[in-house]
C-alpha cells in the first residue's frame, strides 16, 4: 500500500471562495464549541481546595458523560437539525474537525504536547474532504463535495494507477490549494543496503556535510528574503491597525512567509536529490536521539529546516531514488576521532577536528564519517529495506537535470527507475 500527496492549485469562481470561506467559518466556531465543551466538562470535576465548589465549580450533572468524539458527533447531527449554518456545510467536513480536536487531546494526554486552544478565524487554514464521489477527476478540474467541479492549475498530471482516497483544501497568503491523497496497493520492492555509503551531518555553518568531503554551504537567498521580510514588518508597524493599508502590509508579510517556505522546501528537495545522485546508502543521525542527548550540551541547535529536511524530504527523496536511508545514533559524535575512534573533546567553537593520531578535517565531514563508520561497524550493510523506485516521480526529470548541471557537472551517471 502506497500513499502519496499531490498539491494543486485551485482557481475557484468567486462563488466557491465565498463558499469555502464560509466552510472555514463554520469549521472554526465548530471547533471552538467542541473544545468549550470538553474543558467546560473537564473543569467542572474539579475545585480548587480552597475555594467554595459551588463558586468556583461548572455545573455539570454528575452522571454527565465526557463529551467523546463520538458524542460530538452524534450531538453535531441532532444540532444540524435546528441550525441552518452547520446544514450549509458537508457533515463529513465537520465531523473531522471533531476529530482534529480529538486527536489533539490525545497528542496532548500521551505526548504532552500542548493543551488544544481556541481559534480566531485566521488559525483555522484547511477543511478536509475524507471521501470524494466517483470519477472525481478530469483534465484541469476536481469535483468536491458541495462545491462542485472546481478548477485546477494542472501542473502536474495525476499519477496512474492510483485511486483518489481524500482532498484537503488549504487556504494560503497567494490563495486556496487543494492536497490530493492518492492510495495504490503496489508490491513496495526491497531496496539492498549495498554500495557506496555516505555518513551525512546537518549543521549551521554548511547546511550539509557529507563523509566524501561533499559541503553545501547555508544558502545566501535566505539571508536576503530575511531581511526583507524584516523591513515589511517594520513597515506593518507603522500602519494603523485594521485599516486598508495596514492590510495591504500585512498580505504582503503573509505572501513573503510563503515564498521563504517555498524556496526552503525546493532547496530541501535538490539537496535531497544531489546526495541520492552521490550515494546508495545515506546514513543520517537519529534525531529522536538528539533531543535526549544533547539537549544542554547543545552540538548546534537544529532550526525548523533541518527537522523538515532530515524528516520528511530526504526520506521520501530517497524512498522514491530506491536509496537506502539509515538512521544511526548520533550520541557524541562530534567528540570521537573518525580515523582511530579516540574520544577528542572539543566545544563548539572549534571548527576543525585534530587529533592525536594525525587526523586533521573540518568538524562537520569528522561527524559525517563517524556516522558512516558506526553504521559500517553495526554489519547491517548487505541487507535489505523496503523502497518506491516504481513510484511516479522517481524517473529522471529535466528540471532534476538542469538543476544537476548548475550546480554540480561533475556528477553525471544515470539513475535507475
Ligand atoms: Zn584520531
Amino acid at each position: 500500500m502506497i500513499t502519496l500527496t499531490y498539491e494543486y492549485k485551485l482557481r475557484p469562481t468567486k462563488r466557491q471562495i465565498a463558499e469555502m470561506e464560509q466552510i472555514l467559518v463554520v469549521c472554526c466556531q465548530v471547533w471552538n464549541y467542541a473544545l468549550r465543551e470538553r474543558k467546560d466538562w473537564l473543569n467542572s470535576r474539579k475545585s480548587p481546595v480552597n475555594a467554595c465548589p459551588l463558586h468556583s465549580e461548572y455545573i455539570i450533572r454528575a452522571d454527565a458523560p465526557y463529551p467523546s468524539f463520538k458524542l460530538q458527533c452524534q450531538r453535531l447531527t441532532e444540532a444540524k437539525k435546528v441550525n441552518s449554518q452547520l446544514r450549509s456545510v458537508n457533515a463529513q467536513v465537520l465531523q473531522q474537525v471533531l476529530r482534529r480536536l480529538e486527536q489533539s487531546f490525545e497528542r496532548h494526554q500521551k505526548l504532552g504536547a500542548g493543551f488544544p486552544r481556541f481559534k480566531k478565524l485566521n488559525r483555522m487554514r484547511s477543511f478536509l474532504f475524507p471521501q470524494l464521489g466517483s470519477e472525481p477527476l478530469r483534465a484541469g478540474a476536481v469535483k468536491l463535495p458541495s462545491l462542485g467541479w472546481v478548477a485546477i492549475r494542472q501542473s502536474r498530471l495525476y499519477p496512474e494507477g492510483f485511486a483518489v482516497k481524500q482532498a484537503r483544501v488549504v487556504k494560503r497568503a497567494s490563495g486556496f490549494y487543494l492536497m490530493l491523497t492518492f492510495q495504490a496497493e503496489l508490491a513496495v520492492p526491497d531496496v539492498p543496503l549495498v554500495g557506496h555509503v555516505a555518513g551525512v551531518d546537518v549543521g549551521l555553518e554548511y547546511f550539509l556535510s557529507t563523509s566524501d568531503g561533499f559541503q553545501v554551504e547555508r544558502p545566501k537567498f535566505f539571508v536576503d528574503l530575511q531581511r526583507k521580510l524584516k523591513s515589511l514588518q517594520r513597515r506593518l508597524k507603522r500602519k494603523q491597525i485594521g485599516s486598508a493599508n495596514w492590510k495591504k502590509a500585512q498580505a504582503k508579510v503573509a505572501r513573503l512567509h510563503e515564498k521563504i517556505a517555498n524556496t526552503r522546501k525546493d532547496f530541501h528537495f535538490k539537496q535531497a536529490h544531489k546526495l541520492c545522485d552521490q550515494a546508495d546508502v545515506i546514513v543520517i543521525e537519529d534525531l529522536n536521539l538528539i533531543g535526549l542527548s544533547r539537549g544542554m550540551l547543545g552540538k548546534h541547535m537544529l532550526d525548523a529546516g533541518h527537522g523538515q529536511f532530515l524528516h520528511c524530504v530526504l526520506p521520501w527523496v530517497a524512498f522514491k531514488r530506491g536509496k537506502a536511508l539509515v538512521k544511526e545514533d548520533a550520541r557524541g559524535s562530534s567528540q570521537e576521532c573518525p580515523a582511530c575512534g579516540a574520544l577528542a573533546r572539543k566545544d563548539i567553537s572549534v571548527r576543525t577536528h585534530e587529533c592525536a593520531c594525525g587526523c586533521s578535517i573540518p568538524r562537520d565531514l569528522a561527524s559525517g564519517l563517524v556516522l558512516r563508520n558506526r553504521y559500517l561497524s553495526r554489519g547491517a550493510h548487505g541487507s535489505k529495506i523496503a523502497c518506491g523506485a516504481v513510484l511516479p516521480g522517481a524517473e529522471f526529470t529535466q528540471s532534476r537535470q538542469v538543476a544537476m548541471n548548475q550546480e554540480s557537472p561533475a556528477i553525471a551517471f544515470g539513475l535507475a527507475g
